[in-house]
């Protein structure tokens, strides 16, 4: 039935079978025993010496003899042995002692029970008791002293006398008392070393509860993470170190009671516990915390809804996400934003523009585009170098920001090119007054290194819902509003209208068919002569373009006017002619014709562009002609606009080749006088409107006269064109004026009729 495995202790003793155990249960009582054994040893010395009085009734008999000696051996041993405990070695050596006692004292007191007296009885009886029950021996001792002591107990009661017939009854009690004694030996042993296991096993789990908090405590403490361990109501049960670290104080330093306390948007722990209670734990929920030092940080918080003895409790991990966010914030602004003017890039502001109008069309409210161009930065990038142009950007995006409020946005689109979304200004009256304000902080002048710039801009505005309502389709009637601005003579801002998309398709086919016209040299010069009123002869010609339209018949400038108004156009149209020029003349003087010096016009649009000079000088030369056959005509405009800051250097350029430069249709601009001086300007050519009516028109002759002053008293050359009359030419005659041009002396002749104009009138040139 016993298996030694499960039940480790000895069937018959009830000790363990395993004798180290044994060995550490019996040390373990081994103090406490010591104490009993003291007590028993000293009990036994006291007892007998109280006997040994009672002793000397035996005076006189031989019993006397015997007692006396024995009962001193008694308290003799017992004094021994209470003297050898006082040193508590181990087990073994206890037993030695008790045994040594045990047998010694059983010896003396079987001398004693001859006496045969009533208490010798008793002591016959008591004496293997208190072997058996008080001296904790093994249990092989305990039976072995317990037999002997009973057996020398009944040897000591009987010796005296005969065998007695009470003989077999007193053997028979002794045996089994014994018998009982064994059993409740190997009983009591059982029970204790089973009470000790237990108490072992419990005592072993509470070192393994303690431990395992400890263990807990210990990582709850110094686990790198912030934890914070709080009540459902708010209330802060407990920090770790790491928290403390993060939070930059402890939390009777930052004296806090609350975890509302800490959130820098309180309302964000409602959402937090309403995730929790929802979900049970979280593990990327983002809010912002205040810390010590009062700054705020990005935390993702990890959480879970623990009950705990009936109450609530959540317990949350804190990452600080701070720097991680703001990397991320680096990386969304870098590729969102301009990094020149820090504004939002093309991509943001189409996004952005998406979502303002998704929010107009649900509330119902209207939404403006402006479309802003500067009208100078090409000239100011050119003239005073990308810095200039860089700090200039700069200044014009920080204007543009201090304008707008709350909700609307300021982008750059590339360039000098940006963009508003209006949405805070929601009527028409509104976003006119607002595009006012932009008209005039753009315009407040910028001073860079000394240099006065000022920052004029074309603006086109679109409107949703009214123009359109899509963002593309918006954008297209800005861009278009934009053009008409600038082709209204820039520095102002164009409101869309439905009509411009027509015109601008027009604008498109004219400038397709233009291209191709270019491209089959449809487009050619005709040449007027400038006359000289005195001698009648022939001093040069004006090159003016004509399109020799294969259906249309011959076209003047009026009709196709794109091709010197636009950008790119002008370019392309520009070098055809001055190629077309450049090889006329190379013509006439291989044919021995004296054509003189030929003007060509060059609109403002080419001066943008401020590699002009060169390669119009490289073209000529090219084509074997030498700067002093040439002129060129521009008009006051060309001062005025975006181009005017290099305009000096392209004007220096021509002039210092030797190409003359005359001022075209003087009086109809607004070029001040300064101009004149200010730039190597050699001919003015009055304007034909005042030709026209110079006799009967007293404002026009007074202009007529005047500039003829102002050339002689500049030096300058001045040619009166348009003049169709005898009438008109005589006033100028009159008035001094040497130079003409105008129908009344030719009109204008493609360039295979100049040879035979000049051999026809005689008008040859010296
Ligand atoms: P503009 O430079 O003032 O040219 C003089 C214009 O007056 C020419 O018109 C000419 O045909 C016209 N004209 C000459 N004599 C008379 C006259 O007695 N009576 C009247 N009523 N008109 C006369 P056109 O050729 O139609 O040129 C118009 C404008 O087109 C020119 O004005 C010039 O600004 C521009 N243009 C012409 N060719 C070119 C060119 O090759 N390049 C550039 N950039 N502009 C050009
Ligand atoms: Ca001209
Ligand atoms: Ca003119």
């Amino acid at each position: 039935m016993s298996d030694t495995s499960t039940q480790p202790l000895s069937a018959i003793g009830g000790e363990f079978i395993n004798p180290e155990r044994e060995a550490s249960f019996q040390s373990e009582r081994l103090p406490e025993k010591f104490r009993h054994l003291r007590l028993l040893f000293l009990l036994s010395a006291f007892l007998n010496t109280l006997f040994l009085v009672s002793d000397w009734r035996f005076e006189g008999t031989s019993h006397f003899y015997i007692a006396v000696p024995a009962r001193l051996v008694v308290i003799a041993i017992a004094l021994g042995c209470y003297f050898a405990t006082q040193r508590v070695a181990g087990f073994r050596y206890a037993e030695r002692v008790m045994l040594t006692w045990e047998w010694i004292n059983a010896l003396a007191v079987g001398f004693l029970v001859s006496s045969h007296s009533d208490l010798a009885l008793f002591v016959v009886i008591m004496l293997p008791s208190i072997y058996y029950l008080v001296v904790p021996t093994s249990f092989r001792w305990s039976v072995a002293s317990g037999v002997g002591c009973s057996l020398i107990m009944l040897v000591g009661y009987m010796s005296p006398e005969d065998l007695r017939s009470n003989l077999i009854g007193l053997i028979l009690a002794m045996v089994m008392l014994n018998v009982a004694l064994i059993l409740v030996v190997a009983r009591s042993n059982r029970l204790r070393r089973l009470e000790w296991l237990a108490l072992l096993a419990e005592r072993r789990a509470k070192e393994q509860l303690a431990e395992s908090r400890t263990m807990f405590e210990t990582l709850f403490r110094t686990v790198p993470l912030p934890l914070v361990v709080v009540k459902v109501d708010g209330s802060i049960v407990n920090f770790n170190n790491a928290a403390v670290a993060f939070f930059g104080a402890s939390r009777e330093v930052l004296g806090i009671q609350s975890i509302l306390e800490i959130y820098a948007n309180p309302e964000d722990r409602d959402a937090y516990l309403e995730v929790l209670r929802r979900e049970g734990r979280t593990s990327d929920f983002e809010t912002t915390m205040r810390v010590a030092d009062g700054s705020i940080r990005n935390v993702l918080l990890a959480g879970t809804r623990l009950e705990l003895g009936g109450s609530s409790y959540i317990i949350s991990a804190l990452v600080d996400i701070t720097e991680r966010k703001a990397a991320e914030e680096r990386v969304w602004r870098a590729a969102s934003h301009d990094p020149l003017t820090d504004l939002p890039n093309r991509a943001l502001f189409q996004s952005r523009f998406e979502q303002a109008l998704a929010e107009a069309e649900h509330k119902g409210h209207a939404v403006s585009l402006l479309l802003i161009d500067l009208d100078d930065f090409k000239s100011i990038n050119d003239a005073l170098g990308h810095d200039a142009g860089d700090t200039f950007l700069q200044e014009m995006a920080r204007r543009l920001r201090g304008l707008v409020r709350i909700g609307d946005t300021v982008a750059r689109l590339g360039g000098d090119e940006f963009v508003v979304i209006l949405e805070s200004q929601t009527t028409h009256e509104n976003t006119v007054s607002f595009v006012k304000q932009v008209i005039d902080e753009l315009q407040r002048p910028f001073v860079y290194k000394g240099e006065n710039i000022s920052g004029r801009a074309s603006i086109g505005i679109a409107i949703y819902p009214d123009h359109d309502t899509k963002p593309s389709d918006l954008l297209k009637d800005a861009d278009l509003a934009l053009y008409s601005a600038k082709a209204q003579g820039r520095n102002r801002a164009v409101v869309y209208a439905p009509e411009m998309r027509d015109r601008m398709e027009r604008r498109d086919t004219l400038a397709r068919e233009i291209q191709e016209a270019v491209a089959q040299n449809q487009i050619v010069p005709y040449y007027q002569p400038k006359v000289n009123l005195i001698t009648g002869e022939t001093i040069g010609f004006e090159a003016l373009a004509r399109w020799v339209h294969p259906t249309q018949g011959l076209m003047t400038p009026t009709l196709f006017a794109t091709a010197f108004e636009d950008a790119e156009l002008s370019i392309l149209v520009g070098e055809h002619m001055i190629r077309r020029v450049a090889e006329d003349i190379r013509n006439w003087h291989a044919k021995g014709v004296a054509c003189g010096r030929v003007a060509v016009n060059l609109s403002t649009a080419q001066f943008n562009w401020v590699g002009l000079a060169k390669r119009f000088l490289e073209i000529i030369r090219r084509a074997g002609v030498e700067p002093r056959h040439l002129e060129i005509e521009i008009t006051e405009t060309v001062f005025l606009g975006r181009s005017s800051l290099h305009v000096a250097t392209v004007l220096q350029q021509f002039h210092d080749s030797g190409v003359r430069i005359a001022l075209d249709d003087f009086g109809t601009g607004y070029a001040s006088l300064i101009h004149l001086k200010q730039f190597p300007v050699d001919d003015i050519k009055i304007d034909q409107s005042f030709i026209k009516d110079v006799e009967h028109n007293t404002e026009s002759a007074a202009i007529v006269n005047a500039v003829l002053d102002l050339g002689r008293s500049l030096e300058m050359e001045v040619i009166a064109e348009g003049v169709e009359t005898e009438g008109q030419a005589r006033f100028l005659r009159d008035r001094g004026c040497i130079y003409v041009q105008g129908n009344l002396y030719a009109h204008p002749m493609p360039a295979s009729e100049v040879g035979a104009f000049l051999a026809r009138d005689k008008r040859r040139i010296a």
